[in-house]
């Protein structure tokens, strides 16, 4: 080789690692908000050149359908997949709409400890977290699954939906944990609790699972991916107390997952952090995964999958070994107690 070969070869070498150095490997899998994607046009670009393969668009009340559709069209033009991040749960917009429909709590008075100047509800009426309308009511699941069809019908086709809000809203059992998701209307039948105020008629454990099949006949060319938000951990304290994780909690949830398991190929588990306060690290999301693929209780559907088919969503860059997506948006979590009259 010529002298000046050698040199073209030298200089090429030195490009090829200053590239590397300036773009490090990104994940294959992106979650982002329209607004963000679109705040720097050439933000898409450089996800494909770092090595991500999909973008998945968050799909929240506040995300408007002219801003995801442009965004969606920088994601195909940097021919990349396209996904959207449906929320089903957490709707401000149906929650202000048909506020009856809201997720009660009715049951463990510990959500107390958490929130300052707490409403006392009178004998006729009841507690609801706004705006939370789970599927797990035969009439918060019609209205969600309108809703739903609905928005589809404004979104571009994409190659992947991922449906998120499966489950009942944070502090289910009233225990004030954050991933508490069981329950829509957990009641007590005690003094306290004479009596109860349901938010609607209760839907079956499998609710979640028909859910993603409705949605999976709007939408048949898309792969539905069924997004579960991870449980309370026997360790966390964040029960306060209650003793959910030794009692109704785990069972219930097994009921609830392993239709869904049984009903999609690739599962997601969001492991939420920054949302919900909560620390993260590889060890946690892996322990989040390992409960989650294997669950062996008393009373509850045994689940035994491959860990390959579940992929974490996590909220801040991680190093991990497995599939998972980061989310470079704000997932909304939160939710307030409201006072609400029979
Ligand atoms: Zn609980």
């Amino acid at each position: 080789m010529s002298a000046r070969g050698c040199s073209s070869l030298a200089l090429f070498a030195l490009l090829l690692l200053a590239s590397c150095q300036s773009a490090p490997r990104g994940n294959e899998l992106v979650l982002s908000s329209a607004a963000e994607l679109l705040a720097a046009p050439q933000r898409t670009r450089e996800y494909a050149a770092r090595g991500t393969r999909t973008i998945v668009l968050r799909v929240e009340d506040r995300d408007d359908g002219a801003s995801l559709a442009v965004a969606a069209r920088a994601i195909r033009d940097a021919n990349l997949r396209l996904g959207f991040w449906l929320e089903v749960a957490r709707s401000p917009s149906l929650a202000n709409a048909q506020p009856a429909l809201l997720a009660s709590l009715q049951g463990h008075e510990e959500w107390r400890t958490r929130i300052a100047d707490a409403p006392e509800p009178g004998a006729e009426e009841v507690v609801k977290l706004w705006p939370w309308v789970p599927i797990l009511t035969r009439e918060g699941y019609d209205a969600q699954l309108e809703r739903i069809a609905a928005r589809l019908r404004t979104l571009p086709p994409a190659d992947e939906l991922w449906l998120h809000g499966l489950q009942g809203a944070p502090s289910a059992c009233g225990c004030g944990h954050p991933l508490c998701r069981w329950a829509a209307d957990y009641h007590l039948r005690d003094a306290r609790h004479p009596t109860r105020i349901p938010s609607g008629t209760p839907h079956g454990p499998d609710a979640a699972a028909r859910f993603v099949e409705a949605v999976r006949a709007l939408a048949p060319d898309a792969e539905l991916i069924p997004v579960w938000v991870a449980e309370c951990a026997e360790d966390d304290a964040l029960c306060h107390g209650v003793p959910c994780y030794e009692g109704r909690c785990w069972p219930a949830l097994a009921e609830q997952w392993a239709p869904i398991v049984a009903g999609s190929e690739r599962l997601a588990v969001f492991v939420p952090s920054r949302s919900v306060g909560l620390p993260l690290d590889a060890a946690r999301v892996q322990r989040e995964l390992a409960s989650l693929a294997t669950i062996e209780r008393a009373n509850a559907p045994r689940i035994a999958i491959d860990p390959k088919r579940l992929i974490a969503v996590v909220e801040e860059p991680l190093e991990l070994s497995g599939a998972h997506m980061v989310a470079e948006c704000e997932l909304e979590q939160s939710w307030e107690p409201r006072v609400w009259q029979r």
